[in-house]
């Protein structure tokens, strides 16, 4: 398991600034939920976290490594994006098994991996299926086995549930609770959804223009809110 640390980080993409020197600790074993309205950087963070952005300034520390250089690859991190793009010609168990074959992991090990995620994630009975054959919270749950079958120590979520109605973004959301404790990893879960938020999270990062406005419990933040846009975002009674 890992502790991720963002230390004095700045993005900025040309002339843009879009995160100034931005510092974050997510501790070890949380679900840390990073809130804030549409282009406030939350992608960028959760990017820079996975090594797919380089920070301009600043580093990443992960379970207390610097990584900032490192590859995507080396940082014992998956991330699970709102868009899961499934391979359509291959099965579930393809699909959740594709990256452990990129790796050249050792067969038998690939399918006690495999077994495991859907074990995790109740897709036993589906593992047979084309992913055109899966419901849309089926194909969430594969595209999340794809990330378990890794062992990363850290999780990164963007929005996994958006593109979900909103029965199963409940059901899911169960779901994702019962993944994080049976797992103990790191979650980094991205989200503009303020009930997400509050029934997900152990730490809500709430952002906004690039900067943190508060960090805190869920419970915190809505009774004890810094600003007025925390207390407007979280849903504080005036
Ligand atoms: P969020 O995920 O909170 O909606 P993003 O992290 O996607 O926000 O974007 C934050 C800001 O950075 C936005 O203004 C966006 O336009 C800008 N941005 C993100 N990626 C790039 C990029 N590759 N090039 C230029 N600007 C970018
Ligand atoms: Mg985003």
């Amino acid at each position: 398991m890992a502790e991720v640390r963002l230390d004095d980080i700045t993005k900025s993409f040309g002339n843009l600034t879009v995160i100034p020197e931005l510092n974050l600790t997510v501790p070890d074993g949380s679900f840390t939920v990073l809130v804030g309205p549409s282009g406030c950087g939350k992608s960028t963070l959760l990017r820079m976290i996975a090594g797919l952005e380089t920070p301009s300034r600043g580093r990443v520390l992960i379970g207390g490594r610097n990584v900032t250089e490192e590859e995507p690859s080396r940082r014992e991190i998956s991330m699970v994006f709102q868009s899961y793009a499934l391979f359509p010609h291959m099965t579930v168990a393809q699909n959740i098994d594709f990256g452990l074959r990129l790796q050249k992991m050792p067969k038998l090990e690939r399918e006690e991996r495999v077994a495991r995620a859907a074990r995790i994630l109740a897709l036993e009975s589906y593992l047979d299926r084309k992913p055109s054959q899966l419901s849309g919270g089926q194909r969430q749950r594969v595209a999340i086995g794809r990330s378990i079958v890794r062992n990363p120590k850290v999780f990164l979520l963007d929005e996994p549930l958006s593109n979900l109605d909103a029965a199963l973004r409940g059901q899911m959301r169960v779901e994702l609770a019962q993944l994080h404790r049976s797992l103990g990893a790191t979650m980094i879960y991205v989200t503009h959804d303020q009930v997400e938020a509050m029934t997900l999270a152990d730490q809500i990062v709430v952002m906004k223009d690039g900067r943190i406005e508060q960090v805190g419990a869920p419970m915190d933040l809505y009774d004890r809110p810094a600003t007025e846009f925390v207390a407007a975002f979280i849903g504080s009674p005036k």
